[in-house]
């Protein structure tokens, strides 16, 4: 029943028409629960209360699966608008984005060309850029691009998702470049051809590859929920006395927010990932997908007046 519905979430979450109706009618649904909200100016509000509690941020104005170049432009017009924002405010904040809302479907100069743009100003205000990482279909067009930008931009990282068989090749040959990377499960649907099918076999490689990034000694930020991959970090963390300054937690706003304070009360760096925008309807079914639990709580929000 869980993977039935997991699988319909994530069918539904590629739906355009429905994302159009999304935006149409706003943030819905109990949305707002795991969504900033739809302006820069709300989300700079989350932003300074996550900071005070000693919560680091990283925000993403929300956008995927762009088919023109208008719209591409204008996400990275927003993303600016990001930066210039954390900057003013001097927020405790980095910026994450999709490759597809940069242009990538388009061709490969309007996505550089947007990520040069923002780069720049990032590098000028000293703000923090991660790629996320999206489908499998994306996957080594992603890489591509990163390997591209990190070669004249220090400020630019990526994400490498453990329930694919490619990624610790991925991780082994991107380790010449230094590169801050975030790990992750992964949150796609994806064909057992290229993914491993098995929460365990998911959940093991996620470790391996915890360990080896930070046995290389490049930055890792260990992005989950998951307590067993988290109680695994903090041991091998002690075990091989990797200095603090190297690695960091990261959560979704919204998910076991309590959890994310508890780790700040030990002393670890913890990052919440802050998405806005008016485009969250596909953020929002992958949130289902992953707990159905979170569906009996949107259940309530719609019958709630
Ligand atoms: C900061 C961040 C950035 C991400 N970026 C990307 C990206 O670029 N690309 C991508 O594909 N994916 C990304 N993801 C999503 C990721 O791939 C997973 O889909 C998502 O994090 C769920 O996996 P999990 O590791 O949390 O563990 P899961 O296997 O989903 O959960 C494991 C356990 O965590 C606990 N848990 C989970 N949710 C809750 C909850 N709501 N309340 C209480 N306990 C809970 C439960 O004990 C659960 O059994 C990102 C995730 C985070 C946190």
């Amino acid at each position: 029943m869980e993977k039935l519905l997991r699988n319909f979430f994530l069918f539904l979450s590629k739906s355009k028409f429905l994302t159009k109706l999304a935006k149409k009618y706003g943030l819905r649904f109990g949305a707002s629960r795991f969504v900033a909200g739809e302006t820069m100016e709300q989300a700079v509000k989350t932003i300074k209360e996550l900071n005070k509690k000693r919560l680091s941020v990283t925000v993403d104005y929300l956008g995927e699966f762009v088919d023109n170049e208008k719209e591409a432009n204008e996400i990275a017009d927003q993303c600016i608008l990001a930066i210039d924002a954390i900057a003013k405010e001097n927020l405790d904040a980095q910026i994450s984005l999709k490759m597809t809302s940069m242009g990538l479907d388009i061709s490969n100069e309007v996505v550089m060309n947007n990520m040069q743009r923002i780069l720049e100003r990032a590098k000028e205000n000293h703000v923090f850029v991660t790629i996320d990482m999206e489908d499998y279909s994306r996957c080594e067009k992603t890489l591509e691009i990163f390997k591209q930008l990190k070669e004249k931009y220090d400020n630019v990282g990526t994400v490498l998702q453990a329930y694919l068989y490619r990624t610790e090749q991925d991780l082994r040959d991107l380790s010449k470049y230094n590169p801050n990377l975030r790990l992750v499960k992964g949150a796609y649907k994806e064909s057992p051809e290229v993914a491993y099918p098995a929460k365990n076999d998911v959940d093991e490689n996620y470790k391996k590859l915890i360990k080896l990034h930070l046995d290389n000694g490049h930055y890792t930020a260990v992005a989950t929920h998951d307590d067993a991959i988290i109680n695994y970090t903090k041991e091998i963390v002690d075990k091989f006395h990797i200095p603090r300054e190297q690695f960091e937690f990261q959560m979704l706003y919204g998910i076991r927010p309590e959890k994310q304070l508890d780790l700040v009360r030990e002393g670890y760096k913890m990052r919440v990932y802050v998405p806005y925008g008016t485009d969250w309807y596909g953020y929002f079914m992958r949130r289902l997908a992953e707990r159905p639990a979170n569906v009996a709580f949107v259940l309530k929000g719609i019958f709630k007046k």
